[in-house]
Formats: C-alpha cells, structure tokens, sequence
C-alpha cells in the first residue's frame, strides 16, 4: 500500500500519555502530565450541568457563545487594557490545543519559516511541520534559562512568518520580562512577522511575577494572537476550552480554521467559562497564592531531598537537576527508573527539546493536593536513602 502521512507515522505517542500509563502501571504519583487532582470552581459544574438541561444542546455559533466571547473581551480589558471587540475578535475553540494550530494555520503558507524557542510544549513542532513550515529554533536552557538574545535575532529573515511564543513558560516556569518582550517585539516589527502568542498560564503567576502579553506592547496589537484556556484558569484540563484574541482580519482566519477542525465546542462548557472569567479578584488572587504555596512545599522537599531544584516564577511546574543525587543516567531512563522504584513519575525535559537534552534534569507538576506532594516526598526519601545504603561498599 502507498506510504501514509510520514510526518504522522513518525511521531511518537506524546510524552504526557505516556508518562501518565508508565504510572498507573506502577501504582506510581503522577506528578509528570500537568493536571490538577481536584475539582475547579462549583459554581461552574453547575452552571456546566445547568447548561446540559436547558435547551441549547445543538450546534453553538461558530466563533464561540456569545457571552464567552463577551467575557474573554471582558477580561482583556479588566486584567491587560486591551480593547477588544468580542464580536470579530475572540475565537473560542476546544481547547488550547487547537487554538493553536487554528492561530498557526491562519497564518501559514507552505515554506514560511516559523521561531520557535525551546524547551517547546509538544503540540509546536509537529503541527507547524504539519503545516508545511519551516521551524527556526532557538534554545533555552536550564538553570538560568536565559532569552539568548543573540540566537533569537539570528533565527528570524525574510521568510519568517511568525513567532510561537509561550509564557509563562512550560516546564521552565518563566515568565518574560517587559524588557524581554520588547526586544522580542522589535524583531517582529523589524521582520514584519507575527505571535501566536500560547498564554494559557496567564493567570499562575507568583511573587509579584506579572504576565505581560506580547499584544498589549506597541506595535504588537495588530500582530498578535493571544491564547488563553479555561483548563488552567479554571483547573478543568478536561474541557477544552480555549479562546483566541486577535484583531479581526486574523480572528477571521483563525475562525475559517476552526470551521474545518472542529467548527464549534461544546455550548454548556462555554458558558460556563463565561461566568469563570468574570470571577471577582480574589478567584484570581487565590489561585495563584494557593499554587504558590505547593510550589513552595513541595520545592523545599525537594531541595532537601538533593535536587537542584530552579526557581518557578509561574505554570505548574517546577524543573529540578538529578545529577547532585549521583544519577548519571539520561532524564528519560530516570523518570523511567523513579516510576519504577519510588513511585513518582516526572517527564524528562528532553521531551520539550527537538534536539539534545539540556542535562540532567525532569519537570514535576505540583498542582496537586499537599498531602499527595507530601507522600511523593516521602516516597522519593525512602528511595533515595535506601540507595544510599545498597551504595556502601559493603552494602550494609
Ligand atoms: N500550551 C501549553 C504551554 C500547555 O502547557 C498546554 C497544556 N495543557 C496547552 C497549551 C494546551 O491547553 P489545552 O488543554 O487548553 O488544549
Ligand atoms: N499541558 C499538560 C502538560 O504540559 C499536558 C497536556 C497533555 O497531556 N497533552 O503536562
């Protein structure tokens, strides 16, 4: 039979499913795909099975309900002033995910060359392949993850179409200054390319971090198309909502996308998250404090533990080094190894690269309860102080 789609046929299961199987098979906590271990909001799943039961359960309008499309215009304008017009500039679509490769797709030709900035969230490098674009990467790298400005200036030309940019940051849990934003935003004026700019953290960010969209910088209004998700700013990962901003010729584009993807997502879910977004201050306040405050526990566990464990300023992850514990293997056959024997699974950081990994270091999600990153401190403990033992030489 005639070959099938090669790019398709070479890729692998995603890193998250797999991880995820690897610790049910072991009985191990999963602490590797990024997902909260309790409910988000009641008052939503109400409004959510509310929604199931009055009525409005066939087709929603294309670009998104119109009161999500009304908050998210909403609350572009409460929490970064930015005026937008909900009617030709918000797109709702399931997801994040696809929010993505919509943005991407509205903008792409065969041929064009995309940036994109390692470590990258799996979806990037496929899809913009998929597409029939070119990826310029650009690394960053563990401890210091610094913006190599340099590299990034090199990586855009004359072909380049747009930049995929992520922040705050997964795994590496930065988040880009003003200053870094600007730089970013001058090559873009420079090479008159566009962002797609993946901002699902937008709203877990700590110690005083602020998110900056690269939309709300001069110039970037017109370039940018801003990506926000319900899962994270609601902690329901499950329901795939995202939301793209984007003035209205993208918007455009990204809505004949999502006609051909999926064309709309479900109407309940959607309204709910209308209501999530007009949340009072102290929603938005309690949830950053509260993943600050796993952060922090589970950080110092780890830190006493052993693990080089790098500042998060924002996301559900924090990046800890192994090689202080005396492990010189590769990250994936630790992750394998700490599933295995302490029954605690992370994802090596090597799955966020395209090439090299950038040392010896995995990424652990602490959006769980603190009793469950307790027990996982525990566990590692006990593995960690019984290799010790096997360790003297005279294994006693
Ligand atoms: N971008 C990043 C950086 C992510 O971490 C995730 C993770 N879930 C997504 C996009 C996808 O979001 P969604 O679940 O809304 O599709
Ligand atoms: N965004 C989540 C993470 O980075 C996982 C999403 C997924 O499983 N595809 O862990």
């Amino acid at each position: 039979m005639k070959p099938v789609n090669s790019l398709l046929a070479a890729t692998g299961t995603t890193i998250f499913t797999v991880m995820s199987a690897l610790a049910e098979a072991h009985g191990a906590i999963n602490l590797g795909q990024g997902f909260p271990d309790t409910e988000g909001p009641a008052d939503l799943i109400e409004a959510a099975a509310a929604g199931l039961r009055d009525g409005r359960n066939q087709y929603p309008p294309l670009t998104g309900v119109a009161e999500l499309r009304q908050a998210v215009a909403a609350a572009n304008a409460r929490f970064y002033g930015l005026e937008v017009d909900w009617a030709s500039e918000v797109v709702v679509t399931s997801g994040a995910t696809e929010a993505i490769t919509a943005s991407l797709a509205a903008l792409i030709d065969p041929g064009d060359e995309v940036v994109l900035i390692e470590p990258l969230y799996d979806t990037y490098l496929p899809t913009v392949k998929l597409l029939g674009a070119v990826p310029r990467l650009v690394r960053l790298t563990p401890p210091h993850w610094r913006l190599p400005r340099e590299e990034l200036a090199a990586a855009f030309g004359p072909r380049t179409k747009a930049l995929l940019l992520n922040t705050p940051m997964n795994p590496a849990g930065k988040v880009l200054t003003a200053d870094e934003l600007g730089f970013i935003a001058d090559l873009l004026l420079r090479h008159d390319a566009y962002a797609v700019c993946d901002e699902v953290y937008e709203h877990l960010v700590f110690d005083g971090a602020r998110h900056i969209p690269l939309m709300t910088l001069p110039g970037m209004r017109e370039r940018c198309l801003r990506i926000g998700s319900a899962g994270k700013t609601f902690a329901f990962t499950g329901w795939k909502v995202g939301y793209v901003t984007a003035p209205r010729a993208l918007a455009g584009l990204v809505a004949k996308a999502h006609q051909n993807l999926t064309f709309t997502t479900p109407p309940n879910l959607q309204r709910a998250v209308a209501i999530g977004l007009g949340k009072d201050d102290a929603y938005y306040a309690g949830l950053a404090a509260d993943l600050a405050a796993r952060r922090d526990l589970f950080a110092a566990g780890l830190k006493r533990l052993g693990f080089r464990v790098l500042p998060t300023l924002g996301s559900y992850f924090i990046t800890a080094g192994y090689a202080p514990l005396g492990f010189t293997e590769d990250d994936a056959a630790f992750c394998r190894r700490m599933t295995e024997q302490a029954r605690v699974t992370a994802i090596p950081l090597s799955a966020f690269y395209a090439g090299e990994a950038p040392g010896r270091y995995v990424r652990f999600a602490f959006c769980k309860r603190p009793e469950v990153l307790m027990a996982a401190l525990e566990r590692l403990e006990g593995w960690l102080a019984e290799r010790r033992i096997d360790a003297r030489p005279d294994g006693a």
